[in-house]
């Protein structure tokens, strides 16, 4: 028996047999029968029935092939009937008997039949009326009575948890745990143990850590005279270990509970798990039902894979494998930061951990226009259905009107690891208006910064100071060993020294991009941004680009200081002009007063400066080559800065990048200012710096001709946001509102700005790479665009000999990870 043809619980429950443990008799169904079930080819009943004799009860469970893809709800109690009753009846007790039968009734009805719960919900009546008034209620809805033959009760079992199994919602949920699309489900058919009846009778869960924090500890519960999923509710439950509180399984069971320690212990040495047993205690004799990976937070899967190895029971390697890279995000979550200033707008219910900040967004096509701008939003929405999970997964944070702890937007926000607050119900929404309104009449509108804590349940206007996720001791011990064997760079695009703080704190090993522009996105400095933009003479440029030389030293330095001699990769300016430009009437109105100019005049200048196309036109390099005095003060701000670090005993040589190139003559032309600015820094500072001059790869033509590029430039790093635009002539702007019927019809396989098009982009990047070499065999290459963190990413610049890959902050531990696993 496999884990890939019968699912991980199947397998489980045959070493649990082989270790001795008392498993009752058990039939596993393999993915593919239960793939043929779901289409109506059904399995021989006969052969599956056969071991379990004349009138069993019987349990069936899912094994898929790793447990935290989920699975439909266990089914417990097939067989039972109305023959059936007064012989159950005679063993364990008529109310219990009913009982029983009354469960498997209310289970069949809901989750087999999918008829409306509430119609088998009789709070009132005692057992035997209940059980009645439930298969009345069966015939009325469903049309027949209910199914008494054991054959036609698990056939039907089995179909409908076969075609659970397809639906959209748990097929999306299991792949966003890292599930293939065609993932398969087996199915476990299992003989009832009885937990009600004569001497100490029950059921239990066991575990052995704490499954938040990963700790070693005795945790779960026990009830006697119950059925399996009553041990889920904690009311009536016994402690397992001796307690003041309470009496415990210890107390009134010691050798059970001895041989639960024991076989705890067993399988985590020879599972190499950290396991929860599932166990039914019938007439004071044991049995082991099942035993399934502990489920934890990420915190505890990196504690309990570190210990596993520690103690030697898997190897490091394997502690590195087990832990899925996109799990460290929960990890990585920010929060507010408790004494920062709150202005806490309204308030839901916290259903996925973390804070983040972004602008307004009403739709997920929005949404996914955001991220491919690479700018942060939070997507507002009165609900969120399953269109929405693209827009869900583009977005920093979600925020609903409506829903609960399990609604849509909540599941998908904790399976996503995207902060999340639902239920605001105090919210108003305006798509059409766009704009939301919090209580007391305060209206936000669509780019609006607003930040979600999904800590918490706060939403707040504005974007309080947050606190950096702390990184612990097992996290820093996994991360440690992944780098040992990790054989591709981690760097981190960070724009700011807070980013570059995160950069560090997360061990990136430097900056690979830092996007000079962003440095003046802070509402105080874009104003600065803005008058440059809008100078009307050299002059009235010059007078400005002096005032943003100091602020740009004094950011160069800050990065030299923080990174302490790490590498520092600065992109020169690449402004695309409207990112930079207000644009709304308001927003021109407050550009005239800050400048001090007649609205006409700004309308005038703006209309002068519009672009049909701002993406292809004055933006990147272009804008260096025909206002050279932009990029001649940003040189000098880097190597003043440079030249200080030096006298603070920080040798550094600073990396300067080019955007935007699509022609090599580019590069001569800022090569021969740099050098030229570089050596009158030099002179007048007596620092004898040295720095290397890269290229960006972000236009198709580029990649084409990067064997001439090469001649100029120590390193090549190919971003690949602005390469994925052009080669597809899609615009990052734009291609949210179509994206989802895209990749709905198959036309994508999925959104080329989330997923690296490996076939086509990715053979620009092979043709950049190899014409580079050719020219400089040590060019040193590199990717920097948002699909950098991502594991295909990371895969395929490793196969073409990549130096390194640079990521968002957060994503560099899940990066190092990544990239430690391709070499296992
Ligand atoms: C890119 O185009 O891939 C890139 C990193 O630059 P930006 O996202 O700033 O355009
Ligand atoms: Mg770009």
């Amino acid at each position: 028996m496999s884990p890939d043809v019968h699912g991980g619980r199947a397998k489980c429950l045959q070493r649990l047999i082989r270790l001795d443990m008392p498993v009752p008799t058990t039939v596993a169904l393999s993915f593919d029968a239960v793939l043929r079930c779901a289409k109506g080819q059904l399995p021989d009943m006969k052969a599956i029935l056969a071991p379990f004799g004349p009138q069993p009860l019987l349990s069936v469970r899912p094994s898929s092939q790793d447990p935290d893809w989920g699975g439909p709800g266990a089914i417990l109690n097939i067989g039972m009937n109305d023959a059936c009753l007064p012989l159950l009846a005679d063993r364990i007790g008529q109310t219990e008997a009913e009982t029983l039968y009354l469960r498997f009734v209310q289970t069949y009805a809901v989750s087999v039949a999918r008829l409306d719960p509430e119609a088998f919900d009789f709070p009132h009546l005692g057992p035997a009326d209940a059980l009645r008034a439930a298969r009345d209620s069966y015939e009325a809805e469903a049309d027949e009575p209910f199914p008494q033959d054991v054959t036609t009760q698990l056939t039907e079992v089995l179909r409908s948890m076969a075609r659970a199994w397809d639906g959209t919602t748990a097929r999306l949920l299991r792949e966003a745990k890292g599930a293939p699309g065609d993932a398969g489900l087996g199915l476990v058919v299992q003989e009832l143990a009885l937990s009600v009846g004569k001497g100490e009778s029950g059921t239990g869960l066991i575990h052995f850590i704490n499954e938040d924090t990963g700790v070693p500890q005795v945790r779960g519960r026990y009830r006697s005279q119950s059925q399996q999923r009553d041990a889920r509710a904690s009311e009536g439950a016994l402690y397992l270990t001796k307690d003041p509180r309470g009496p415990a399984l210890e107390d009134i069971a010691p050798d059970i509970f001895a041989q639960l320690i024991r076989f705890g212990d067993l399988a985590r040495t020879r599972l190499r798990e950290e396991m929860q047993i599932e166990f039914t205690i019938e007439n004071n004799t044991l049995h082991i039902l099942d035993a399934v990976r502990v489920q934890r937070s990420s915190r505890a899967l990196v504690q309990v894979a570190v210990a596993l190895a520690q103690d030697g029971v898997i190897p490091r390697e394997e502690a590195v494998m087990r832990v899925p890279p996109s799990s460290l995000s929960e990890l990585l979550h920010r929060q507010v930061d408790p004494t920062a200033a709150r202005d806490v707008i309204v308030r839901g219910i916290a259903a996925s951990p973390g804070a983040a900040t972004g602008r307004i967004v009403l739709s997920a096509n929005e949404a996914q226009a955001s991220a491919a701008r690479g700018e942060s939003c939070v997507l507002v929405r009165r609900e969120t259905t399953p269109e929405d999970i693209r827009g869900m997964h583009a977005a920093q944070a979600v925020l609903t009107i409506r829903g609960g702890m399990t609604s849509h937007a909540a599941v998908i926000g904790r399976g996503l690891g995207v902060p999340c607050v639902v239920g605001a119900s105090d919210l108003m929404i305006d798509r059409k208006g766009g704009w939301i309104e919090a209580p007391g009449g305060r209206r936000f509108n669509v780019g609006d910064t607003i930040t979600v804590d999904g800590t918490t349940g706060a939403v707040l206007a504005g974007a309080p100071d947050m606190l950096e996720a702390a990184l612990d001791d097992a996290f820093q011990t996994l991360l440690s060993w992944a780098d040992a064997v990790r054989d591709i760079g981690v760097r981190a695009n960070a724009d700011t020294p807070k980013d570059a703080q995160t950069a560090k704190n997360f061990m990136a090993e430097g900056i690979g991009l830092c996007r000079t522009e962003h440095m003046f996105f802070d509402g105080d400095r874009i104003g600065v941004m803005r008058e440059m933009i809008f100078a009307g003479t050299a002059d009235d440029r010059r007078a400005v680009l002096d005032r943003l030389l100091p602020m740009q030293r004094d950011d160069f330095e800050a990065l030299f200081s923080i990174m302490e001699g790490r590498p520092v990769c600065i992109r020169l300016f690449d402004m695309p002009l409207h990112e930079f430009l207000p644009y709304d009437k308001s927003g021109q109105r407050d550009l005239a007063e800050q400048l001090d100019l007649p609205l006409s005049t700004v309308v005038e200048r703006m209309q002068g400066l519009s672009e049909y196309n701002p993406m292809l036109g004055m933006r990147g390099v272009r804008q260096g080559i025909a206002i050279p005095e932009i990029y001649e003060m940003q040189a000098r701000a880097i190597f003043e800065a440079t030249a200080r670090a030096w006298g603070r005993g920080m040798p550094v040589q600073p990396e300067i990048m080019i955007p935007l190139i699509s022609a090599v003559r580019e590069v001569e032309l800022i090569k021969l200012r740099l050098d030229k600015i570089a050596a009158e820094v030099r002179g007048a500072t007596g620092v004898d710096f040295k720095f290397k001059l890269g290229v960006m790869v972000e236009t198709p033509r580029a990649a084409l001709r990067a064997g001439d590029i090469a001649q100029f430039t120590d390193f090549l790093s190919f971003g690949t946001n602005d390469l994925t635009q052009m080669t597809y002539g899609l615009s990052r702007d734009d291609a949210g509102r179509f994206m989802s019927a895209y990749v709905k019809q198959g036309v994508y396989p999925e959104d080329p700005f989330h997923s690296l098009d490996l076939d086509g982009v990715g053979e620009l990047l092979a043709i950049g790479a190899m014409r580079g070499r050719q020219t400089r065999s040590d060019v040193v290459l590199s990717i920097c665009g948002e699909h950098g963190g991502t594991r295909p990413a990371i895969a395929f610049c490793r196969a073409q000999g990549f130096d390194y890959v640079s990521c968002s902050p957060f994503r560099v531990p899940a990066a190092r990870l990544s990239a430690a696993q391709l070499t296992l």
